[in-house]
């Protein structure tokens, strides 16, 4: 385990005593961490920005009102954090946030499913609970209109694959009607 990782472990297990639930609620992944974290709503420590893709649904005129914005149609969280977290949690309702927001710490890369590996989630509960719920969202990602998925995806770098994700080897069945 990499220093920084590490430290992390550290710093979760001084926060997190006790396994919270983690399940998928139909659309989105319940996560019991996430209160107590905000790791992927706050300041982010890399350079690159992380895209988060909005539907075509969800544009409008509150969008630079909501979030940092990489273009018209797209959300980014950067060292800045997100333009909507406070310090009682996302002051959106679910409808506006992007997608990537319901599935962390799943992250829909081309066609497969990953795991944020720094998520508290993802140190805490067994593997075999995570698949399981990644596999609902799986499920839920197929249902969605193809160019949707498409529009959603990120494309990451190798070397952050490798540093910071998991690969599940879970691939989205493509059973969508568009
Ligand atoms: S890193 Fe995990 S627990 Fe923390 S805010 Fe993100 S999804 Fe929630
Ligand atoms: S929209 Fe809400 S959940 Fe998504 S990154 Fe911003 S604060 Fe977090």
């Amino acid at each position: 385990m990499s220093a920084s990782l590490e430290a992390l472990l550290q710093r979760w297990r001084a926060i997190f005593h006790r396994r919270r639930a983690v399940r998928w609620r139909g659309t989105w992944l319940e996560n019991g961490y996430c209160a107590d974290c905000r790791l992927c709503c706050g300041p982010q420590e890399e350079a690159e920005p992380f895209p988060m893709k909005l539907l075509p649904a969800q544009l409008g005129s509150h969008l630079e009102e909501d979030f940092y914005l990489l273009d018209a149609t797209t959300a980014c969280l950067d060292r800045r954090g997100c333009r909507s977290c406070t310090d009682t949690g996302c002051r959106l309702p679910r409808s506006r946030r992007p997608v990537a927001c319901g599935l962390f710490p799943f992250v829909l890369n081309k066609n497969s499913l990953l795991l944020f590996a720094r998520c508290p989630a993802s140190f805490f509960t067994p593997l075999s609970h995570m698949e399981l719920v990644g596999r609902d969202a799986a499920r839920w990602l197929a249902s969605l209109p193809r160019e949707d998925r498409a529009r959603i995806a990120l494309d990451l770098p190798p070397a952050t694959l490798a540093d910071r994700y998991l690969n599940l080897h879970m691939r989205i069945p493509d059973d969508s009607t568009s």
